[in-house]
């Protein structure tokens, strides 16, 4: 018999491309879970499941905004994994509260709770009275969703187990997407130009802390329960990303159960997507846009005039969680840079669609667009496309150093460089920011790869 050793190999590689992923360019459900409840005060969230999974995240988390994080775990032993975890949980909540004494309790599922089917809403039900504290339980098995569904599938459990109609008040809700406590922190002092505002999550604090003189089990900061209630009673919502592929999000459960009026927008990053926030809450509160804020916006358009000549037609691979990665394509595109590759770990289904509107001028004869893909698969797509830069966050530096292109740190791990969690991305400032530092690495690389020492670029 003879085999074809050349289409044996292609056989394999397709099936591995099915079932093996390696170097995913997606986190875990739960981790995302985690980040958005360290956005509520007095919060303390528990991995129902194994240990290993809580340790992970945790050490995950700390390696990138290094702050002590606690992570509870239900703590899964053989008879738990094999006749389902529910007593380990009602335990495990039992033993947070005597040594945390939170406020509120949120529940997040591993994979292996969710493969055996315990039903933790049930199992909240039956003692929540009992705890006299609310507990928010969330379902984030891995396999079926990635750290920002995680993120997102935790906002709207918050808001579904604590918002409340009351009296109409004026305030505002911001529902923030994955961004970096520094990026929360822009968000209110912009917020607060125009109105009284909710922010969920507010994890400014509790993930970018001041030095402590005393070990904080919890940390201070967060968006108080009592604010939280009060969003179903708020003047409108505005939620920053979220629009690729999720069927509800906190900001649409507001909307259809308590009608608060919802608009959704891209995350806030670059001249478009600031324009669109600022413009909102303008509209919104029925406030003219500060001065300040108008000069913010000056400041960045002659920078993007200063800076066109560096970066016109520079070829860029951007990748990341859907959010990030369609708001940096639409940055970019405005500075003109040409993206040659727009990748996620993902698998929503609207990912392409949502890049396509983002790109300013999109030829798709320029710009490769790949969900559901590993580094792995980035690395092939990226061979033949001589990208100039790669941005995105730390996992994609064997990608740029294959290559010998620079890496432009956004977004989450950042866990080769210091200071991930002071990055800011949106508003002109962020836009501003990243500006600078895409010029820089360009200049950098320009002035290293030419024999003449230039000191003037
Ligand atoms: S088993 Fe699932 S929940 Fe646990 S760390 Fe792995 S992906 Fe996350």
């Amino acid at each position: 018999m003879i085999i074809d050793m050349e289409s044996r190999k292609n056989n394999i590689k397709e099936g591995l491309d099915n079932i093996v992923t390696i170097n995913a360019c997606k986190l875990c459900t739960p981790l995302g879970a985690c980040i958005a409840f360290k956005g509520i005060q007095g919060c303390m969230t528990i991995l129902h499941g194994s240990q290993g999974c809580a340790t992970y995240i945790r050490r995950y988390l700390i390696s990138h905004y290094r702050e002590p994080i606690d992570i509870a775990s239900s703590s899964f032993d053989e008879n738990a994994a094999i006749f389902g975890g529910g007593a380990n949980l009602v335990k495990s909540i039992s033993n947070v509260r005597r040594q945390y004494n939170p406020e509120v309790l949120a529940i997040a599922t591993s994979c292996l709770s969710e493969t055996i089917g315990d039903d933790i809403e049930m199992i909240v039900k039956g003692i929540e009275s009992e705890e006299k504290i609310p507990i928010i339980p969330v379902s984030t098995a891995s396999y079926r969703g990635t750290h920002r569904e995680g993120f997102y599938a935790a906002l709207l459990a918050s808001v579904k187990s604590l918002a409340e109609k009351k009296d109409e008040s004026s305030h505002i809700n911001i529902i923030s997407g994955m961004l970096s406590p520094e990026d929360i922190r822009y968000l209110k002092a912009i917020a607060g130009e125009f109105s009284d505002f909710v922010l969920l999550p507010d994890y400014s604090e509790t993930l970018d802390s001041g030095s402590w003189g005393e070990y904080e089990k919890i940390a201070e900061g967060g968006t108080a329960i009592e604010d939280i209630r009060s969003m179903g009673s708020a003047a409108g919502t505005i939620e920053l990303g979220g629009s690729c592929g999720l069927v509800s999000t906190a900001g649409k459960y507001l909307e259809e159960k308590f009608e608060v009026p919802l608009k959704n927008i891209s995350l806030p990053v670059g001249l478009r997507g600031s324009d669109l926030l600022i413009n909102s809450l303008s509209k919104l509160s029925g406030k003219e846009i500060p001065e300040s804020i108008k000069k913010e916006r000056l400041r960045l358009l002659d920078a993007y005039a200063d800076a066109h000549k560096y970066l016109f037609g520079v070829k860029a691979i951007v990748y990341g969680e859907e959010d990030l990665a369609v708001a940096l394509s639409s940055f970019l595109s405005e500075l003109g840079i040409s993206i040659v590759l727009c990748a996620s770990g993902s698998n929503t289904g609207s990912f392409k669609e949502e890049v396509e509107k983002s790109i300013i001028d999109f030829d798709e004869s320029v710009t490769h667009i790949a969900e559901g893909v590993d580094f792995e698969k980035i690395d092939e797509i990226a061979a033949e496309l001589e990208a100039e830069i790669v941005i995105g966050n730390s996992k994609g530096y064997k990608l740029a150093s294959k290559f010998g292109i620079p890496l432009i740190r956004t977004g989450f791990p950042i866990h080769d460089r210091f200071g991930g969690q002071r990055i800011q991305h949106v508003g002109y400032k962020g836009a501003m920011m990243l500006l600078d530092n895409i010029v820089n690495a360009v200049l950098e690389t320009q002035q290293k790869n030419s024999s003449v020492i230039y000191n003037y670029m």
